[in-house]
């Protein structure tokens, strides 16, 4: 998708905070962190939202949420994190492409 923000961060045209990458997946600081520590995780492929995953993305799914506890911890959040996928205008989803958030400490602000 050439007009995908996230597309461009997996492509290296825009710049970002990398944390970790394998040959699906990437994750990377959100440039408006809302805690401490904040990041994205990511597929390299564009997928639109949770909403537009099928079966087929049933093992980036999992090794994408898997990777949450791990930068968590890498992260120093060893007293707990939180995760939020928005999906979809109604659910606050601000860039379509597929991402995960992963946040904690000091004082994160509550996004419902
Ligand atoms: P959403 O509201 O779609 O769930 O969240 C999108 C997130 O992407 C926001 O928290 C926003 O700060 C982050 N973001 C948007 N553009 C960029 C960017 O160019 N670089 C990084 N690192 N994060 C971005
Ligand atoms: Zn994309």
């Amino acid at each position: 998708m050439s007009d995908c923000i996230f597309c461009k961060i997996v492509a290296g045209e825009i710049p970002s905070a990398r944390v970790y990458e394998d040959d699906e997946v990437l994750a990377f600081h959100d440039i408006h962190p809302f805690a401490r520590v904040h990041v994205l995780i990511i597929p390299k492929a564009h997928v639109a939202s949770l909403a537009d995953c099928a079966p087929d993305h049933q093992a980036l799914l999992g090794r994408m949420l898997l990777l949450a506890p791990r930068l968590a911890k890498e992260q120093g959040l060893d007293a707990g994190f939180k995760t939020l996928v928005n999906t979809g205008r109604g659910g606050g989803q601000e860039v379509f492409h597929l991402h995960i958030h992963v946040f904690g400490g000091g004082d994160p602000v509550r996004r419902t």
